[in-house]
């Protein structure tokens, strides 16, 4: 029986083009409101990024432009999810609340809490697929039952499992007139500008689009072979908009071409749904999943991490990805896994300071995937592999995947005019080649601040005797 009013809960799923939740709220009422609610706890607490609530500004304003465009409007509200949702639901004399699932811990803990309070309301509470490929990843498991630990077999049996249909974007919302819709918030209430990165691309499903058409069209191609070059326009840069859900990744597994790259790319966007299922079946993310590795004793040293952070390391492919980071709000994945490694294996330094410090910054800082990735580059995860082969040589990394130091002189100017054959180990130069490419070491670019070749024997035996 056709309801009267639904109200449509948005949160990371700001997009029009396959949203069975809206699509669904349309077929079942005479009015659909959809709302965003925005918790200020969440936009300025420990995980939060100047650069990522930028973005989502931006993804609500695509997001209530396209709404709007078919006669409908995204209301925002901003407060607590469940008091918001039941002061909107009893002032329009609402029904249901139709959402999209999320997997991190705090979203599940929210969405049972608004469950519990809506229904006590008289409510009709449901969630819909339309975060992953497939819904109920968590329902996957080994022959022998228990969650898989392995990426491979993961993915073996995801491919197999059976997708839901695309939903076409709507073409009318039956939005009510009058309804008090607020304002979008002003990017200065949701940003500390010091901590916003220049050159960071726009948010919206808009964008979301342009970026997808511009990588099928032409690089996917090319994917297998071009993913690890990291000045290369090889990968598609949409994982900021698969984390607010202005892309639906059911939807993109329908228009792939067929071809090596596509079927790799494919397999990346697997990894995506690996991570969001390790999370819903190990919901304990600040602890290392591999059991042995919990009482890890980790080095502490302030200086040596403000200098990762910063990109001024010594070692030029750890500091171009570095700085990378601050300024696009994005870093290229073979730059990841580098210092990745780097932090965690040559300074020794706790993964959790590296999780923490690419979640200030990345636009698509996601829990699940962060985590995942940076439990795995770590050797404390799930997929397991002996230490020394994620343990990477920074230098050795350059010449391989930077082979023409096109990465590095692009974020490190002080090392512009470096010839090549110096470029991944600078302090070799002599000091004659120093003053002649204008960069003294220790002046205008630092000595390395660790030793790889010393760093790499303790980290073996820090990993063996844990
Ligand atoms: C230490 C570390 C931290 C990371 N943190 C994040 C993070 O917070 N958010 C995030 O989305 N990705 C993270 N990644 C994974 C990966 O680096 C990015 O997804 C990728 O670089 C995004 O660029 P792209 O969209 O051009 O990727 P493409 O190569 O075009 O891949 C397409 C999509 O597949 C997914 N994908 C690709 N590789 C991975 C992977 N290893 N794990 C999970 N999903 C993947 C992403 O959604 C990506 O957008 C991290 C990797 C490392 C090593």
């Amino acid at each position: 029986m056709s309801k009267q009013t639904i109200i449509v809960w948005f949160r990371a799923d700001l997009r029009i083009h396959d949203h069975p939740a809206l699509v669904t709220a349309i077929a079942n009422a005479d009015q659909v409101v959809p709302v965003f609610v925005l918790d200020k706890n969440a936009l300025t607490g420990r995980f939060s990024s100047a650069n990522r609530n930028r973005f989502l500004v931006e993804c609500l304003e695509d997001t209530r432009k396209s709404l709007q465009n078919i006669g409908g409007d995204l209301v925002i509200r901003q407060g607590d999810a469940v008091s918001e949702l039941k002061a909107l639901a009893k002032e329009l004399d609402a029904e249901a609340v139709y959402y999209t699932a999320d997997y991190t811990p705090y979203a599940l803990q929210r969405d049972r809490q608004v469950e519990d309070q809506l229904t006590k309301e008289g409510l009709e509470v449901r969630s819909f697929g339309g975060k992953l490929a497939v819904a109920s990843v968590q329902k996957l498991a080994t022959k022998s039952g228990s969650p898989f630990k392995v990426f491979t077999p993961f993915y073996k049996a995801w491919l197999q499992v059976k997708r839901r249909d695309v939903v076409d974007p709507p073409k009318k919302v039956p939005f009510p007139p009058g309804l008090k819709v607020g304002r979008l918030p002003a990017l200065d209430d949701v940003t500390q500008s010091d901590m916003l990165s220049p050159d960071v691309a726009n948010g919206g499903e808009s964008a979301a689009r342009k970026a997808l058409t511009n990588f099928l069209d032409g690089p996917i191609t090319y994917y297998d072979s071009d993913n690890n070059d990291m000045a290369k326009n090889g990968t598609s840069r949409v994982s900021p908009y698969l984390h607010f859900g202005c892309l639906s990744v059911r939807e993109i597994e329908t228009v792939l071409p067929d071809s090596n790259g596509a079927r790799a790319w494919h397999r990346q966007l697997a990894w995506r749904e690996f991570y969001h299922y390790v999370l819903l079946t190990f919901p304990h993310p600040q602890q290392e999943f591999q059991e042995r590795y919990r009482d890890m004793q980790w080095d502490s040293d302030s200086q040596l991490l403000e200098a990762w952070k910063d990109g001024k390391t010594g070692y030029p492919a750890v500091d171009a990805a570095m700085r990378q980071l601050k300024q696009e709000g994005w870093m290229h994945n073979r730059a990841r896994l580098i210092v990745g490694s780097f932090l965690t294996k040559d300074l020794g330094i706790d993964w959790r300071e590296g999780e923490a410090h690419f979640m200030q910054w990345l636009l698509d800082g996601d829990m699940a995937n962060n985590n995942g990735n940076w439990q795995w580059i770590a050797s404390v995860g799930v997929d397991p592999a002996p230490v020394f082969r994620r343990l990477y040589n920074p230098s050795s990394q350059r010449d391989k995947y930077d082979p023409n130091g096109d990465y590095v002189r692009r974020y490190v100017p002080e090392l512009t005019r470096v010839p090549d054959e110096h470029l991944s180990e600078p302090w070799r130069m002599s000091e004659d080649k120093q003053k002649k490419y204008g960069c003294e070491i220790g002046k205008d670019y630092p000595s390395p601040i660790v030793d790889h070749k010393l760093a790499r024997q303790a980290v073996l035996e820090r990993y063996r005797s844990a």
